[in-house]
């Protein structure tokens, strides 16, 4: 039997701990995969400290993986050993309930999440089911890969699907992991980008990003200043403040939209009259499929977005967590293979 390296959670809420195990066997229509490189993202807390319903442990967390495939099981068909894959927040679908059949995998009612649902990258080695694999273009490096597997197919799907047009005004709300990259998309899709944030110490970055506008949210009246602008089609909200998307709700113009992927505690409070008289909405957004994490790579690589990374060798896990979660970290933290 083969062993590796693996970091788990024994329990909701502790530590996460550095162990050997056995390298898992891919069942059917699943494949090893030996891991290169695996983003740290908030989410992962949600595995750490028990906060999703039904984990069990000890398990392995990570969602972000970019690798290697090692081993091919029973029945599956397309895909090769040596082959790049990434495996990012959908991590399987049942394929059968209502929302499968309708196509609609991410919203499957015994959907699977990596790091959640089984163990994920945060280790050596990991199994996953064909339909969470994505390609890995050649041009693309494992650490800027994994990042792009949550936090950027997150912003990137959202954008896409937002009803935004080229040449629109788009903001994005908060510069940080999401936000960073969310930047970027806007600007390679053809949005007039706005970029929000506190204080001034983010301006310069977010030009250098792509914004062709900046709003510092601590000097200025966020709606005020979009309006100006003539108004947001989309406000992408990163942020994680119910309270900073209500203040910005005033910056939408006629059939503006805002989107929430930043996950907030407290709610967002609508302006009636204004969301009547403007056709507003708010909408959210869960990420996307295996095969839209495929498309945000392959744009990724068409147009330069990347994103801006901080890595630590796998045995580090438990300091780059930290790193990750202090929100010190410009802007992702991803782990390498030991
Ligand atoms: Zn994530
Ligand atoms: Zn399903």
């Amino acid at each position: 039997m083969r062993t590796m390296k693996a970091v788990q959670v024994a329990q909701a809420g502790g530590p996460l701990e550095l162990v050997e195990r056995n390298v898992p066997e891919p069942g059917v229509g699943q494949v090893l995969i030996k891991v290169q490189a695996c983003g740290i993202c908030h989410s992962d807390m949600l595995t750490k400290e028990g906060l999703w319903p039904g984990v069990t442990y000890p398990r392995v967390p990570g969602h972000e993986i970019a690798g290697i495939i090692d081993t091919v099981g029973a029945g599956v068909e397309g895909w090769q050993k040596g082959q790049r894959v990434g495996v990012g927040w959908h991590g399987g679908h049942c394929g059968r309930c209502e929302r499968c059949r309708h196509g609609d995998f991410i919203l499957c009612e015994r959907g699977l999440i990596p790091g959640i649902s089984y163990d994920g990258g945060y280790a050596d080695y990991m199994v996953a089911p064909v339909e969470a694999l994505a390609r890995i273009p050649d041009d693309l490096s494992d650490v800027d890969a994994a990042p792009l597997l949550c936090a950027g197919i997150t912003t990137f799907n959202a954008l896409r699907n937002s009803g935004a047009r080229p040449g629109d005004l788009v903001a994005i709300l908060g510069i940080g992991g999401l936000g960073h990259l969310g930047v970027q998309f806007a600007q390679k899709m053809g949005f007039r980008t706005v970029a929000i944030a506190r204080g001034q110490d983010k301006a310069a970055l977010a030009t250098q990003l792509g914004a062709q506008h900046y709003i510092d949210s601590k000097a200025e009246n966020i709606a005020e200043a979009l309006q100006a602008l003539g108004g947001a089609r989309v406000i992408l909200a990163t942020v994680t403040s119910g309270k900073a998307m209500s203040v910005a709700l005033g910056g939408l113009g006629s059939d503006g939209k805002l989107i929430i992927i930043g996950a907030s505690e407290d709610p967002v409070e609508v302006p009636v009259p204004q969301f009547i008289m403007r056709r507003n909405s708010v909408q959210g957004w869960p990420s996307g499929t295996s095969a839209d994490s495929q498309d945000t790579l392959a744009f990724s690589v068409l147009t330069g977005v990347k994103p801006m990374i901080e890595t630590f060798p796998l045995t580090r896990a438990a300091e780059a967590y930290d790193r990750m979660m202090s929100g010190a970290a410009r802007f992702r933290v991803v782990l390498t293979a030991s």
